[in-house]
């Protein structure tokens, strides 16, 4: 049973939903009535609860439920391929149109397929450190622009997949409101900076890569086996406090005027679900340098890059009263990265840092070359020079409070059911 066949399930809103289908099976946690955390599927509206499931399971997929248990997936993440491919074959037996197991599972109803609108989702790992790189070309030309307009890269970025070390305290599930950060800035003209609520609030576009099995301190992952590395992918939103960042970042980086808050869309989307939409990553530009040995693998090159459809949408609390429907910011890809996954993994450990299941990266802000395609409004709206216009009359520079970025991912291609990565959702609420 391939992705190709189209195959429909017997969970009537799997099929032709948006985001989860019987093809994609991405994986979280959620709780029911404030029941303890528990590992599931995404299916259609349901979730299938894998707990509740465990006698249909057997051998390596047995393993792969029984390591979720504790209501996170870092064993499971730690367990590697085999048990997570075997896991996905058995869910596709068991939830697929006139499955074996079928009316038994139809008979228990809610008790183990509960309406997705009834659970709350919770982070699915215990993430003990966060990265995030800044392999957006597009973004990082675009920002560059901004402060140096004849040298918007600098000289590293074509070697070195650039990155810093994030806070992983406060990365949280969509649906988490974002508190606007207070923080000191450097008003226009003045030498000395005054403390205050953020006043260029951001929303940044990333794709998050949760790491698999990872590597002993002192040991690194070849880049050819560093897609093996990797456990999963989500939507990522690095909000971004510009004002804070603008006085705060050099010489060492971005620092609390991040670390505020990360959100995540809380399904663990499969790199099996997406072996249809990979791509080759894109050639360099002639010119450009070819990465250094260490980053270079002929596999990743021929297949290591995704389509994946990203997009960002805006309502304030204005447009929602007046049932205004949202507006879109960004409609982006992932081709537009300048290094893979895999590369960040090599980059990452070369130098025997520990990598651990669990560990959460950020691909950095994924713009595209064009207006419309922006990953965030310092590039949209050039540093707030050039407000947005809204249906309701209102513009934005950067957001206000009340204002709600929801972020998605849609993967499409003819002949497969086209997958999704469900919603990642913040609403800005004010300072205290
Ligand atoms: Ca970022």
């Amino acid at each position: 049973m391939t992705q190709s066949t189209l195959t429909r399930s017997w969970v009537a809103s799997a099929n032709g939903h948006t985001d989860f289908p019987l093809q994609n099976l991405p994986l979280g946690i959620f709780s029911l009535n404030g029941s303890a955390p528990r590992s599931g599927v995404a299916i259609g509206e349901h979730i299938f609860d894998l707990q509740a499931a465990r006698e249909l399971f057997d051998g390596d997929a047995r393993r792969a439920v029984d390591a979720m248990a504790d209501g996170q997936l870092n064993a499971f993440f730690e367990l590697g391929r085999a048990p997570r491919v075997a896991l996905r074959a058995r869910l596709l037996e068991l939830l697929a149109e006139g499955s074996n197991q079928q009316a038994q599972l139809q008979g228990l109803g809610a008790q183990v397929l509960p309406l997705a609108a009834d659970c709350q989702m919770h982070l699915p790992a215990k993430i003990n450190d966060y990265t995030d790189f800044y392999v957006g070309i597009e973004h990082a030309q675009n920002v560059g622009k901004l402060f140096r307009p004849d040298n918007p890269l600098l000289p590293n970025y074509k070697y070195v997949p650039i990155g810093y070390h994030g806070r992983a305290s406060t990365i949280r599930p969509s649906g988490t409101d974002v508190r606007r950060p207070k923080g000191q800035t450097l008003p226009a003209g003045q030498t000395e900076p005054t403390f205050g609520p953020c006043a260029r609030l951001d929303y940044e576009l990333e794709l998050g890569i949760w790491i698999g099995q990872g590597n002993a301190m002192g040991d690194s992952i070849a880049i050819g086996d560093a897609a093996d590395h990797i456990a999963g992918f989500c939507l990522l939103n690095d909000w971004s406090a510009r004002d804070i960042q603008a006085w705060e970042y050099q010489p060492l980086g971005p620092f609390l005027s991040k670390s505020f808050i990360t959100s995540i869309s809380p399904w663990v989307v499969t790199a099996e679900a997406l072996e249809p939409f990979r791509k080759a990553q894109p050639a360099r530009p002639a010119g450009d340098p070819q990465p250094l040995p260490y980053l270079l693998d002929k596999r990743d090159q021929a297949g290591g890059g995704f389509d994946i459809e990203l997009e960002v949408l805006l309502t304030t609390a204005a447009m929602r009263e007046q049932n205004l429907p949202a507006h879109r910011l960004t409609l982006s890809n992932t081709q537009h990265m300048y290094w893979t996954v895999a590369q960040m993994v090599a980059h990452h450990s070369v130098n025997g840092c520990q990598l651990q299941a669990g560990d959460l990266f950020g691909s950095g802000t994924l713009s595209g070359p064009a207006a419309g395609q922006f990953g965030s409004l310092l590039e949209i709206t050039e540093g707030g020079k050039k407000p947005i216009e809204l249906a309701s009359g209102e513009v934005r520079k950067f957001l206000e409070d009340g204002d709600e970025i929801i972020l998605r991912a849609r993967c499409q291609r003819d002949g497969f059911a086209s997958i999704g990565f469900g919603e990642c959702r913040g609403t800005v609420v004010a300072a205290r």
